[in-house]
């Protein structure tokens, strides 16, 4: 009996829980992937994610061919056009890995329901844990990280092996089909080439040599520099986990058992949280439209033109404070920001500026390469102190000492604003407020702004903000 494997977030053919689940069967299997066009058609014409995506799935193409078989690739709408393959394919059986973003759920709601009598199985992939697989002792989810992780952990030794052992498919199970007629290019997609950077242009062949050069050579380090944004301290493969070029137990079976250690340990506690996020969402899908805490649908926030000039601000990197302004940059020149600094620019927006962090969580989703529902969804409220296990309202980042602490020679800050380049390193977190020798010839106001709020009258008017929480 024929079946057919759906490729979605999981785009490589390694360590691959539909592929290993169908290539086990016996009968012929076949590879598809879809150009959504609901999502595609909603982009710009220059979007980084659909290039890596167009490069991960030449890397399967190359891989799939080289053993004689091809995959097939549709432009089209998943919902009409998986049923109809899998009726041209006569496939018994559909299978994929499940994934908790609503749209995806409705999604394969309606592909189930189109394929009355098929078997369609969803496999786990794109997490190590989900759904109730963890929950306290009184069979609740877990909203606090801690006990999470704690469970987590206990989870992982007693099931050891077999949760992180590899899911190798027995791809001579793969079948030529008719159907596979070649991946499309870009411009058919109607897409522009873009300035991915060469890291992500590469599949999943690529990622599995980034993670490994990330084991070998950066993990043991990874507490130290984790925190600072001009060193290479991170591992950068959040968008090989978003579209799954690895998988996320491929990275814990490297990080578990040297978990003991700072470096590991460290790692693998940003692979819990991955996965914490990830089940508040599939428990708390409503964190897409609003604060998990509903009390703190009651904080007002600035709206109108200034506010709307502050927000373009923010977006376009001028708001006067250097790390801020750096931050965008980077994330406005490669579609990725450094975790630290999401932080801090997520914390800005909502607490210096006033605005309401579903506008910063929205531009994000619109340019981070790594775009996750359940990980920004929980990121932008754990800075706005209304999600799981966030960060308190009261705590409110002060860029100016984030900036001193862990940029402190302004590395970082010139790299991305080189506008600032001959400020010294004790006036670039600052520049407002040092003295004119310190600027290097820098015109305040005219090459580069001065701070669009004042940070000790933003902070007050936060706590004022946040009070009617406070006030139940
Ligand atoms: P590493 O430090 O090497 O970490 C390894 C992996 O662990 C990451 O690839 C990621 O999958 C996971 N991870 C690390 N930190 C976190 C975290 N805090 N929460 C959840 N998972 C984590 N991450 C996304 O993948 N997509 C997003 O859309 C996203 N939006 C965010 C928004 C805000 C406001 C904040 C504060 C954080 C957000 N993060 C998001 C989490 C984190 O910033 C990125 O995962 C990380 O910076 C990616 O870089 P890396 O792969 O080099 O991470």
């Amino acid at each position: 009996t024929p079946t057919l494997v759906w490729l979605r977030r999981d785009l490589r053919l390694h360590d691959h829980a539909a592929l290993h689940a169908a290539c086990s069967t016996g009968g012929p299997v076949f590879v598809a992937f879809v150009f959504e066009r609901d999502i595609l058609d909603a982009l710009p014409r220059t979007d980084r994610r659909v290039e890596l995506i167009w490069h991960a799935l030449a890397d399967i193409e190359r891989q799939l061919r080289e053993r004689g078989v091809g995959l097939i690739v549709r432009h089209g709408r998943a919902r009409e056009v998986i049923p109809a393959l899998v009726h041209e394919l006569k496939a018994q059986r559909l299978v994929f890995a499940h994934d908790d973003d609503p749209f995806a759920l409705a999604r394969d709601e309606a592909v189930r329901a189109a394929l009355a009598g098929v078997r369609v199985d969803s496999v786990q992939d794109v997490t190590v844990f989900e759904r109730r697989e963890l929950l306290t002792g009184a069979g609740k989810p877990y909203t606090v990280f801690t006990p999470y992780k704690n469970a987590w952990h206990k989870a992982m030794a007693a099931e050891g092996a077999a949760c992180l052992a590899e899911r190798v498919p027995n791809l001579a199970a793969l079948a030529p089909s008719p159907l596979a007629t070649g991946l499309p290019s870009l411009a058919d997609l109607g897409f522009e080439a873009t300035d991915l950077h060469e890291r992500y242009r590469g599949g999943a062949t690529q990622a599995r040599a980034q993670l490994a050069e990330f084991v070998s050579e950066r993990m043991a380090d990874y507490a130290d520099t984790r925190n600072f944004p001009a060193v290479k301290g991170p591992s950068y493969l959040s968008p090989a986990l978003r579209f799954g070029l690895v998988a996320p137990r491929e990275l814990a079976r490297a990080a578990w058992p040297l978990r003991e250690q700072e470096g590991a340990g460290g790692w693998l506690n940003e692979l819990i949280w991955r996965d914490f996020y990830h089940q508040v969402l599939h428990h708390h899908p409503g964190v897409v439209h609003g604060p998990l805490k509903t009390d703190y649908a009651r904080v007002v926030w600035d709206e109108g033109p200034e506010a709307d000039e502050l927000f373009a601000a923010w977006c376009e990197a001028r708001t006067g404070y250097p790390l801020v302004d750096a931050a965008m940059r980077q994330l406005n020149q490669t579609g990725y920001m450094h975790n630290r600094l999401r932080m801090v620019v997520a914390s800005f927006l909502c607490k210096h500026l006033g605005l309401n962090w579903q506008r910063g969580e929205a531009y994000f989703a619109e340019k981070l390469l790594d775009f996750d529902l359940a990980a920004n969804s929980g990121g932008w409220q754990w800075a706005a102190s209304c999600g799981c296990d966030a960060q308190p309202y009261f705590r409110i980042f002060n860029p100016t000492s984030q900036s001193e602490k862990f940029d402190a020679k302004g590395v970082f800050v010139r790299r991305y604003l080189p506008e600032l380049a001959r400020l010294t390193d004790g006036a670039i977190h600052a520049p407002w407020a040092a003295k004119p020798i310190e600027l290097g010839g820098l015109r305040l106001g005219v090459d580069y702004p001065r701070p669009v709020v004042d940070h000790a009258e933003a902070r007050a008017k936060t706590l004022a903000r946040y009070a009617v929480v406070k006030a139940g």
